[in-house]
C-alpha cells in the first residue's frame, strides 16, 4: 500500500458551456477521476459483489454508512483490523458519511417521511428518486437480503447531539460531532463527512433555519474534534482523512445560499451538499445545486449525497459535481431492473419480464461488464424467476458497470467539449 498523498484535487478540464469539470481527487489509497460515480455499500458490501468484482465493474470510491458499520459489526471489529479497508478487503479510497441521515431518518420513522435508507426498513423506500418503477411490489425480494424489519425507534436531538435507539435492538446511543469524527476515524475512510442535521422534506422556514443553524455548530465542532484526532494520527504515521463540511439548508434558496458561503468559510477539505433525496422534486434538487453550487471554493471537490439516476446524472455533473453516491443502480439490480442505453428515455429494463424469457441477447450489446460478456437476457431472466442468487450478483455488476461506463464517457465528454451533445443523446 502506498500512502504517497495526504489529498488533493486538481481541476483538469473545464466545459465551457456548462459548469462541468473534470478532475482527479488524490486520496492515500488511490486517484479518483472524477465526475465518479459511488456506490453504496450500507453494510460494509455492495450487496453480493466481492471487492475485486466492483472494482473490475469500475468503481473508484467506496461508499459506507458510518451509522451502520458503528452498530454492526461495532467499531471495536473495525479498530481490531486497523479500519475499514482492511476489514473488508478493498484497498480503494473510501467514502464514509457522519451517520447523520441515518439517525435523523430513523427519526422521521412513522411520521408520513420517506426513508431513503432501506437497511432501516426493507418494506419503506424512497419513492420520490424511483418513478417509473413499481416500487412496493418490486423491492419485496429486498426483505429476503436485507436487515430484519425495524423495531420502533426513537431520536432526541438537542444542541449537544442526537440521542436514537439502534434499529437492531432498541439499544440507546447517542451522536455527537465529536463522536462522528471519532468513529470515523476508527473506520479509516479516505473521505469522511461532518455530523449535520438532516431535515424531512417539507420542513417550515422557520424549522429549516435551526437546522441548518445547528448544523453549522456542529460543522465547527467537527472541524475541531477533527484537527485533534488528525494530528494524534499524524504522529502515528496513520493515512490522512479528508474531512468534507455538509451543506444544509432545506429547498429554501436563502438558506441554501448562506449555509453554502458558511461551510466555503471553513477549512474543510471537501464540500458536500446533504438533505437532497429526502422527497423533493427533481427541480427542486436541481434549484439546490443552481443556488449553492457558484458560491462554492472552486479548489474543493463537492460530493453530492444520495443522487443518481441517469437524468440527475447529467444535471449534477453540469452543475460541477464531482462526486456523488446512489443506492439506485445497485437496489434497482436486485429487483431485477436494468439499465439499458435507450432512445426513448426509458434507461431501466425489467428482465424479469416475459419479453427476455426467450431473449438471445446480453442485457446490453456492446457493454463490456461479465454479466453481458457471457450470459443472455433469456438465463438471466430465468435465475430471477428461480431466485437463483447469481441472478442479483449479474444484474449488479452490469449496473454498476453501466453507471461506470456513462462517468467515462461523461468525462470524455467533458474533456472534448461534447458534453452537450451527450447528453442530447441521453435525454
Ligand atoms: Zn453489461
Amino acid at each position: 500500500m502506498l500512502f504517497m498523498v495526504d489529498f488533493g484535487f486538481r481541476v483538469q478540464a473545464k466545459d465551457k458551456k456548462t459548469k462541468a469539470r473534470v478532475g482527479e481527487i488524490m486520496t492515500p489509497h488511490g486517484i479518483i477521476q472524477t465526475p465518479a460515480f459511488v456506490p453504496v455499500g450500507t453494510q460494509g458490501a455492495v450487496k453480493s459483489l466481492t471487492p475485486e468484482e466492483i472494482r473490475e465493474c469500475g468503481t473508484q470510491l467506496f461508499f459506507v454508512n458510518t451509522y451502520h458499520t458503528y452498530l454492526r459489526p461495532g467499531l471495536d471489529v473495525i479498530k481490531k483490523f486497523g479500519g475499514l479497508h482492511q476489514f473488508m478487503g478493498w484497498d480503494g479510497p473510501i467514502i464514509t458519511d457522519s451517520g447523520g441521515f441515518q439517525v435523523f431518518s430513523l427519526g422521521r420513522r412513522g411520521k408520513g417521511a420517506e426513508v431513503a435508507d432501506e437497511n432501516l426498513d426493507p418494506s419503506s423506500v424512497s419513492g420520490s428518486r424511483f418513478h417509473g418503477l413499481d416500487t412496493k411490489k418490486k423491492m419485496k425480494p429486498d426483505k429476503i437480503l436485507s436487515a430484519p424489519r425495524a423495531i420502533a425507534s426513537l431520536v432526541k436531538i438537542s444542541d449537544e447531539g442526537a440521542e436514537f435507539r439502534s434499529h437492531w435492538d432498541g439499544t440507546k446511543h447517542f451522536f455527537t460531532p465529536e463522536k462522528a469524527m471519532e468513529y470515523q476515524w476508527v473506520l479509516g475512510s479516505d473521505i469522511h463527512i461532518a455530523f449535520d442535521d438532516c431535515t424531512p422534506y417539507g420542513l417550515t422556514h422557520e424549522k429549516a433555519r435551526i437546522s441548518m443553524d445547528r448544523t453549522h455548530r456542529w460543522a465547527a465542532r467537527s472541524l475541531s474534534a477533527n484537527a485533534k484526532i488528525k494530528m494524534q494520527n499524524a504522529k502515528l504515521g496513520k493515512p490522512y482523512q479528508a474531512l468534507y463540511g455538509s451543506v444544509q439548508g432545506s429547498i429554501y434558496e436563502d438558506l441554501r445560499k448562506e449555509s453554502a458561503k458558511f461551510i466555503s468559510t471553513l477549512d474543510f477539505d471537501g464540500i458536500a451538499i446533504g438533505g437532497v433525496s429526502v422527497g423533493e422534486t427533481k427541480k427542486e434538487m436541481v434549484d439546490v445545486l443552481d443556488w449553492v453550487v457558484p458560491l462554492l471554493p472552486v479548489e474543493k471537490p463537492r460530493h453530492l449525497l444520495g443522487v443518481g439516476e441517469i437524468d440527475d446524472i447529467f444535471a449534477l455533473v453540469a452543475r460541477g459535481m464531482d462526486t456523488f453516491d446512489c443506492v439506485q443502480p445497485t437496489r434497482l439490480a436486485r429487483v431485477g431492473c436494468v439499465y439499458i442505453n435507450a432512445a426513448s428515455r426509458k434507461w431501466e429494463m425489467d428482465i424479469t419480464k416475459k419479453a427476455c424469457a426467450e431473449d438471445i441477447r446480453p442485457i446490453e450489446e456492446g457493454c463490456e461488464c461479465y454479466a453481458c460478456q457471457h450470459f443472455s437476457r433469456a438465463y438471466i431472466h430465468h435465475l430471477f424467476r428461480v431466485k437463483e442468487l447469481l441472478a442479483y450478483r449479474l444484474a449488479t455488476i452490469h449496473n454498476i458497470h453501466f453507471i461506470n461506463s456513462l462517468m467515462e464517457d461523461i468525462r470524455r465528454a467533458i474533456e472534448d467539449g461534447s458534453l452537450l451533445d451527450l447528453t442530447k443523446q441521453w435525454l
